[in-house]
């Protein structure tokens, strides 16, 4: 480690400490040139594997790419930043935990829609159309065919129109009104 002071690389360390998240270890080193004292800071690297593109191109994953392919997905949605936030949180994490050196693009982009079919089935349907290019209006159709199922429970996807659930509520006060 080269002394600040004098640039020499020899020093030893006279005290080390933890952080408190134990991730960072803190020690006190003493030049052996020129007497001085500094500090130095060790952190564990995470190695978060590289994404392999489509053409072979291989890249860093980059948050902040990831980042804004899911806001413009979730463009007018009522999803918030801080969720946005979380599901690249967690697409980083799974990508260090699997302990893979190399990622082609594809399984991130498929982690990323598993994420966001769970928040928002709208910017979903965006992102995959984008992300796996359909060829055609059938294969786009299949999918949100699938997504519905899923959602069988929940909101349709044309429970957004809020005129449709009007027309049912209106049906309902109809029928109560009759003697
Ligand atoms: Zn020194």
């Amino acid at each position: 480690m080269k002394c600040p002071f004098c640039g020499q690389l020899e020093s030893k360390v006279t005290d080390s400490r933890a952080g408190t998240a134990g991730d960072v270890i803190r020690r006190r080193r003493e030049c052996e040139t020129c007497a001085r004292r500094f500090t130095t800071y060790e952190r564990v690297e995470e190695v978060v594997p590289l994404v392999v593109k489509k053409d072979g191109r291989r890249e860093a994953f980059e948050r902040q790419k990831a980042l804004s392919g899911l806001r413009r997905a979730c463009d007018k949605r009522a999803v918030p930043l801080a969720r946005i936030e979380q599901i690249v949180d967690a697409i980083e994490r799974e990508l260090i935990d699997s302990g893979e050196k190399e990622v082609p693009s594809e399984k991130v982009g498929e982690r990323v829609m598993r994420h966001l079919r769970e928040v928002d089935p709208v910017a979903y349907v965006r992102f995959a159309s984008v992300y796996r290019q359909f060829k055609d209006i059938d294969e786009l159709r299949s999918e949100i065919d699938q997504l519905s199922s899923r959602r069988s429970e929940g909101a349709p996807l044309s429970a957004q129109d809020p005129s449709a659930a009007a027309a049912s509520e209106g049906v309902k006060n109809g029928e109560g009104a009759q003697p």
